[in-house]
């Protein structure tokens, strides 16, 4: 027997209103296989309804803007400051990166003008801010946390604007590798994520980089100092740093394998479909 799958259609359909596990389903014939996909899009559609009504009367919140703001408290109630700096940065700042116009990352970075881009990171910024703020106290403990832009090929865990969480402490009262890995701690004891693993690459910006993951995915990534970049920056003490994706924090919370499932959208709203009759 020819065995068929959903429609290119009824796919996209099925993904829209969150039914992953369906999609791969097999039947013997049309008639079998839009009963089927009408049956889901009913029984779907009243899930996402009910989501809906249950977002309006108690949750409240997406759980990326939940994430924050447990973030942002936890975080100031160690001691950090949270700093909020423009989304529109210099190509000056891109090049004190490191980042030439022969990186990958320089490719993915979103040209406003001649000089001027959408931040494809925090760190400059947050360089920029600890060089004024190192004259006026040590440690110097800050973090944002807000869009930031980079050109990808999507896929299952990238979007070209998604919410990242930087956070460093400019000379550090301790060894900056255990200070990093306590700042790690206090950010995944906060989102109640206690199980992860540490692993060392080499990374374009950087250099030695270190990956936070969780179940193979990566959360965040995290550095320390002194590192050859702080001299463009005017920076010379140790520090420690730590870069984290608040929708890949999202995706693991909820369980889901699709970014889209937890980031800004016009056709969802904290992931439940917005396109019902
Ligand atoms: P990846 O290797 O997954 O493309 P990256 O190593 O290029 O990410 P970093 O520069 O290390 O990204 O950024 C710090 C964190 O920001 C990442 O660990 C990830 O959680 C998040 N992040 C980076 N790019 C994206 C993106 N396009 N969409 C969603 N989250 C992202
Ligand atoms: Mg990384």
């Amino acid at each position: 027997m020819n065995y068929m799958e959903f429609t290119e259609t009824q796919k996209k359909r099925l993904k829209e209103l969150g039914a992953d596990n369906y999609i791969e389903l097999s039947f013997p014939n049309v008639k079998e296989r839009d009963s089927k996909f009408d049956q889901l899009n009913t029984s779907l559609e009243r899930k996402c309804k009910a989501d809906l009504l249950n977002l309006f009367k108690n949750v409240k919140r997406p759980l990326i803007k939940q994430l924050e703001s447990k973030l942002i408290k936890t975080l100031v109630s160690v001691g950090f400051v949270e700093v909020t700096t423009p989304y529109i940065i210099s190509k000056d700042f891109i090049y004190k990166m490191g980042i030439v116009e022969t990186h990958n990352l320089w490719r993915q970075i979103f040209w406003l003008d001649d000089g001027r881009c959408l931040r494809p990171m925090l760190a400059p910024n947050l360089y920029h801010v600890m060089k004024c703020l190192r004259k006026i106290l040590k440690p110097v403990r800050i973090f944002e946390i807000g869009p930031c832009f980079r050109k990808e090929s999507m896929g299952r865990e990238h979007i070209e604007g998604f919410t990242m969480l930087n956070i460093v402490e400019l000379a550090p009262e301790k060894d900056p590798f255990q200070r990093l890995k306590e700042i790690i701690n206090i950010v995944l004891d906060a989102v109640k994520l206690p199980s992860y693993v540490l692993n060392k690459v080499e990374a374009e910006v950087y250099g030695e980089t270190i990956d936070i993951l969780i179940d193979q995915n990566e959360i965040a990534s995290a550095a320390i100092g002194p590192h050859p970049l702080d001299e463009n920056w005017g920076i010379f003490d140790a520090w420690a740093g730590v870069g984290f994706g608040i929708e890949r924090i999202a995706m693991v919370k909820k369980g889901v394998n699709r970014i889209k499932q937890v980031s800004r959208s016009l056709t969802s709203l904290d992931g439940i479909c917005l396109d019902i009759q």
